[in-house]
């Protein structure tokens, strides 16, 4: 397994953790019944600012959901608190935990059971509010009574649209993926760094014609996805893909057809 990427972005400092990968049949992925196994990983982001530590998903928790046995594996030797540990954190540290989007592989540590005492949760209503339409079955769906009891008890807050979670923590409402899909920009000016969730989470996914099986809006997903990544390209901003099992750290250069990452980082 990877060591913890780290980098600096204005006086933040950022650790990019792991908690292992997922293989899954590409079906899942894209629809339809390919018979071709794809792996991810998954890349939660800890951001050191100031006397708060920010974690931005939380991968699949301690294990993989019920509800996704079957359809996927989960491959891993140490998770995500073992990288925490290994940034010299522990749970009880966070204090807030921006999530994405409701899916399993981004929420687990956070929500199912919750795992950071002292941390508010993030999510944005409208992705609640999609996840509550879910068919039983759905892993959003399985989501929604832990984000409600979390609002209930007061360790999880409903964001309405893009904000500041923190000075330099910004959450911009980018929906496709999910309805209230967020992605984060972290750094304050021009010095930018970019966590893009699930709107491009691997380098396969910064072709903005890829259409995803998994995309509630494949439209808005397009155009979201082309936005962004060319904002993160005139940026020269560091660019976090959650779901790539290479090199998850990359900044973004044009290409003919769409967009190409370059790597960077240790
Ligand atoms: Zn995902």
């Amino acid at each position: 397994m990877a060591t913890t990427t780290t980098f600096d972005v204005g006086r933040m400092r950022v650790h990019i953790l792991d908690d292992g990968v997922f293989v899954t049949d590409a079906g899942n992925l894209f629809g339809g019944s390919r018979k071709a196994s794809i792996k991810g990983a998954m890349h939660p982001v800890l951001v050191e600012s100031g006397d708060d530590l920010v974690l931005i998903d939380a991968g699949f928790g301690p294990e993989l959901p019920e509800i996704l046995v079957g359809r996927y594996e989960l491959r891993r030797d140490k998770d995500l608190l073992d990288y925490l540990d290994e940034s010299g954190y522990s749970a009880g540290d966070i204090t807030h935990v921006i999530l994405s989007h409701l899916d399993a592989d981004h929420v687990g540590w956070a929500l199912g059971p919750p795992s950071f005492p002292n941390s508010t949760v993030y999510v944005q209503r409208a992705a609640l509010e999609e996840a509550r339409q879910m068919p039983e079955k759905d892993g959003r769906r399985a989501a929604v009574p832990a984000v409600d009891k979390g609002v209930e008890d007061g360790w999880c807050e409903l964001l309405e649209t893009d904000g500041d979670v923190l000075p330099g923590v910004r959450v911009e409402v980018r929906a496709g993926h999910s309805e209230g899909h967020q992605i984060v920009w972290l750094g304050e000016g021009e010095d930018l760094a970019l966590y893009t969730g699930d709107l491009a989470p691997a380098k396969i996914w910064l072709d903005p014609d890829l259409i995803s099986g998994v995309d509630t809006d494949p439209e808005a997903a397009r155009r979201n996805r082309i936005e962004v990544l060319s904002a993160a390209e005139s940026r020269d901003a560091p660019v976090v893909l959650y779901h790539e099992p290479g090199d998850c750290l990359v900044k973004i250069r044009k290409t003919e057809k769409g967009f190409e990452a370059v790597p960077i980082g240790d």
